[in-house]
């Protein structure tokens, strides 16, 4: 998938790159689209450190032999992005609680020669949401449209929040089920076609679109077509960071909505990434200004 808008160039930090550079990265395949470098090496920029954060294209054939390459080159540590977030854990020596509960890893940390993989995905999303939303989690009543690998991150993130509810909505419900039937607390599930849809997300406070409608192909529709229900003081959010305003978002800023788009969930897990490789507090707001500056208006 092609990015809507042209982007600036990519300019590292400012520390000459010599014997003592850290190296980080990214895998994935694609990967020629990531943000990741940039959000990282703001990051390293920031604090003036002497690290690079590279793309690396890798094929499902050769991850085994990448993953060691981590230890066997040294890399400080990398994040995982698509295809890749379950496939790598039979390599890892072990895994953060996170990324055990949800099977999947989007931040490997080399910890002195032994891989430790982490999942920041719904961490990241409470970031922005906080940062971006200015609200917090606890007493809302929080509705997720999907029910995907995104979906279950945020969800598994947002009921350690204590919030009033917590719902799911999905195209299959059963698929939706399955992942509330992992926990204890009462999750509501209902069916994207159902003819209580606009009651029920009328009651929600903040309301969270994880599908991958209103991106590529499918970027002037939305998995919501009534919106009648929505009210000023709801916060909408769409984790979809290409393009920036979805229909779903446009839709709810109509009608008075606070909208959020997902460009702030991707620096949010890059962030604690960038914690985790370097122990260091992430600069979000810088990150997440250095990312959309990138984005020519
Ligand atoms: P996924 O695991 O493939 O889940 C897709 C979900 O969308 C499923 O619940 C699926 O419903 C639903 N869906 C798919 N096509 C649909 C359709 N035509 N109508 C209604 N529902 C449909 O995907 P994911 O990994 O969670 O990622 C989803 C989106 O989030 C992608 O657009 C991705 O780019 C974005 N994302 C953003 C960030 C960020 O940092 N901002 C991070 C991760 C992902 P069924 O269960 O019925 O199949």
């Amino acid at each position: 998938m092609g990015h809507s808008k042209p982007m600036k160039k990519t300019t590292l930090n400012h520390q000459p790159i010599n014997g003592k550079t850290q190296l980080y990265g990214v895998i994935g395949h694609p990967i020629e689209h990531s943000l990741s470098p940039i959000i990282q090496n703001a990051a390293l920029a920031h604090y003036d450190m002497n690290g690079v954060y590279l793309p690396l294209l890798v094929n499902t054939d050769t991850l085994e032999s990448a993953i060691h390459g981590i230890k066997a080159l040294n890399l400080q540590g990398i994040n995982v992005t698509v295809p890749f977030k379950e496939l790598v854990i039979p390599y890892l020596d072990d895994l953060a609680p996170n990324a055990q509960a949800l099977g999947a890893v989007n931040t490997i940390v080399n910890d002195n020669q032994r891989l430790i993989g982490h999942n920041t995905d719904g961490e990241g999303f409470l970031i922005s949401l906080t940062q971006d939303g200015h609200t917090d989690v606890t007493n809302k009543a929080i509705c997720i449209i999907g029910a995907g690998g995104s979906a279950r991150a945020i969800l598994h993130t947002l009921l350690k929040e204590k919030p009033k509810s917590l719902s799911l909505v999905n195209r299959s419900p059963k698929n939706a089920q399955r992942i509330a039937n992992n926990y204890e607390t009462d999750i509501q599930v209902l069916e994207l076609a159902s003819q209580d849809l606009g009651k029920h997300l009328e009651s929600q406070d903040i309301i969270i679109q994880t599908t991958p409608i209103g991106m590529g192909d499918t970027k002037t529709s939305s998995p919501i077509t009534d919106f009648s229900w929505v009210k000023p003081q709801q916060i909408c959010y769409d984790i979809i960071y290409n393009p920036s305003l979805t229909p779903f978002l446009k839709e709810s800023k109509a009608r008075g909505a606070s909208i959020i788009g997902g460009i702030g969930m991707l620096v949010g897990q890059g962030a604690l990434a960038f914690q985790l490789f370097t122990k260091k507090a992430p600069p979000y707001a810088i990150m997440k200004e250095k990312v959309e500056s990138y984005y020519v208006n």
